[in-house]
C-alpha cells in the first residue's frame, strides 16, 4: 500500500528508539493496558505500515483512532518524536486505503453539508457588528447560552465582539485523517475568515487556527485575564486544564489568575497544568469509542471529586461536556460527584 502521508514522517519513525518513556501517562494505555495502545505501540504499527510489513485493515485503523490527541506523550519523549503528526498521517493513509470510521465519516460529511459538526443547518451564530472578530467554533455555536456569556463578558470588559456567519475550523478533517477533503474546506474557511487577528472561544479551534492557518489567535481567556476587575465571588473550585490549552497554547496561569482575581479559591488536582490528565473527549474517540472516552473521563472526574472542591471548572466545551457526563455517571452509581461548569459562568457571575 502507498503510504503517502506517513512517508513524510519516515525520519521521525527512524528517530524513535522504542524506549517507551512516552506511554506511562498515556490515558488510552492507562485504560486498555495493551502495548499496541501506547504511543510507542502505535509508532511501531505506523512503521510496519510504512515499511509494508503490516497490511492496512480496519483493526489497524481502529488502533490509530484510539488516541485522544492529548499531547501528553510529546512531553515525555526525549527524542522529540512528533507523535501526533505521525498518528494523524497514519489515520490519513488508512482513510485513503478505505478504512474510515463510520462515525468520523458522518462528522466530516456533516461539516461539508451544513458547515458544522452537528449536521444542523439551522444552527446560526449570533452575528454582530464589532471591532474584533470572535470565532466561536462548532462546540460553542451549538451552545448558545455559553457563547452569549462570553460575548457579554467581552462587552463588559470594553471589547466590541464582531461575530460572523460561522463555519467549522476544519480540525475534524485533519485530526480524523480526511486530508483531501480538508483542502476544499480550507479554501471556504479562508474566504469567510480572511482576517489575521482573531479571538477564539474554543481551545482546540484556537490551536488549530494558529497551527494550520498561521492566524494571530488570542484565546478569550488571555483577553479576559488582562482586563477582569477584582471581585469577591467566593467559593472553592478545582480547575481542569484542557490539553490543547495548557500543553499547546501554554495557557496555564491566565485562568488561575482570573479565578483568584474574582475571589475564587483554586484547589489543584494531583495532575495539573502541563501535566494535566486528559478528559477523554479529544481526537475523535468520543464518536468512535464512547466507552473508552467515558473510562478516561471517569478517572479524571474522580481526581476532581477527591480534591473536596465545590465545583470543577474548565474553559473547554468538550472537556466540560465529557466531564459533566462522567460526574453524572458517578451520581447514578450512588458515588460522590462534583458539579462541572464552564469557567465563563463564574466570571460572568462575578463581574456582571
Ligand atoms: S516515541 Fe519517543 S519516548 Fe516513545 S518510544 Fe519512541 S523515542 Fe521513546
Ligand atoms: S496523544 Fe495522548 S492518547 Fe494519544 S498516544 Fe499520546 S498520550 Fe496517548
Amino acid at each position: 500500500m502507498e503510504t503517502k502521508y506517513l512517508n513524510v514522517w519516515k525520519n521521525e519513525l527512524d528517530i524513535c528508539i522504542r524506549c517507551g518513556y512516552c506511554f506511562e501517562k498515556c490515558p488510552v494505555f492507562g485504560v486498555l493496558n495493551w502495548e499496541s495502545d501506547t504511543p510507542r505501540g502505535k509508532a511501531i504499527l505506523a512503521y510496519g505500515l510504512l515499511s509494508g510489513e503490516i497490511e492496512p485493515s480496519q483493526e489497524l485503523a481502529d488502533k490509530f483512532f484510539q488516541c485522544t490527541f492529548c499531547r501528553e506523550c510529546l512531553g515525555s519523549c526525549s527524542a522529540d518524536v512528533k507523535l501526533i503528526d505521525l498518528f494523524s498521517a497514519a489515520r490519513a493513509d488508512m482513510i485513503t486505503a478505505g478504512f474510515a470510521h463510520d462515525a468520523h465519516k458522518y462528522m466530516v460529511e456533516s461539516v461539508k453539508k451544513t458547515g458544522n459538526i452537528f449536521n444542523d443547518s439551522e444552527l446560526k451564530a449570533p452575528v454582530s457588528e464589532g471591532e474584533t472578530t470572535v470565532y466561536l467554533g462548532c462546540q460553542y455555536l451549538g451552545r448558545g447560552n455559553l457563547t452569549k456569556t462570553y460575548l457579554n463578558i467581552l462587552e463588559k470588559l470594553g471589547i466590541k465582539p464582531r461575530v460572523k456567519e460561522e463555519i467549522c475550523c476544519g480540525f475534524p478533517f485533519m485530526a480524523l485523517g480526511f486530508r483531501d477533503e480538508f483542502e476544499e474546506h480550507r479554501k471556504k474557511f479562508l474566504e469567510m475568515f480572511p482576517e489575521e487577528d482573531i479571538i477564539a472561544l474554543c481551545p482546540t479551534c484556537a490551536a488549530f487556527l494558529e497551527e494550520e492557518y498561521g492566524k494571530k489567535v488570542r484565546h478569550v481567556m488571555e483577553v479576559i485575564a488582562e482586563r477582569v476587575p477584582e471581585a469577591k465571588l467566593g467559593g472553592k473550585v478545582t480547575y481542569h486544564d484542557p490539553c490543547d490549552f495548557s500543553r499547546e497554547l501554554g495557557l496555564i496561569d491566565e485562568p488561575r489568575e482570573i479565578l483568584e482575581k474574582i475571589g475564587v479559591e483554586v484547589v489543584e488536582m494531583p495532575r495539573n497544568k502541563k501535566d494535566s490528565s486528559c478528559c477523554g473527549g479529544g481526537g475523535g474517540i468520543l464518536m468512535s469509542d464512547a466507552e473508552l472516552s467515558g473510562r478516561i473521563a471517569d478517572g479524571r472526574i474522580r481526581e476532581a471529586v477527591a480534591t473536596g472542591a465545590e465545583m470543577l471548572v474548565t474553559p473547554c466545551p468538550t472537556c466540560e461536556k465529557v466531564l459533566k457526563e462522567a460526574s453524572m455517571a458517578l451520581n447514578k452509581e450512588g458515588e460522590n460527584n462534583i458539579p462541572v461548569r464552564n469557567i465563563c459562568q463564574l466570571i460572568w457571575k462575578a463581574i456582571k
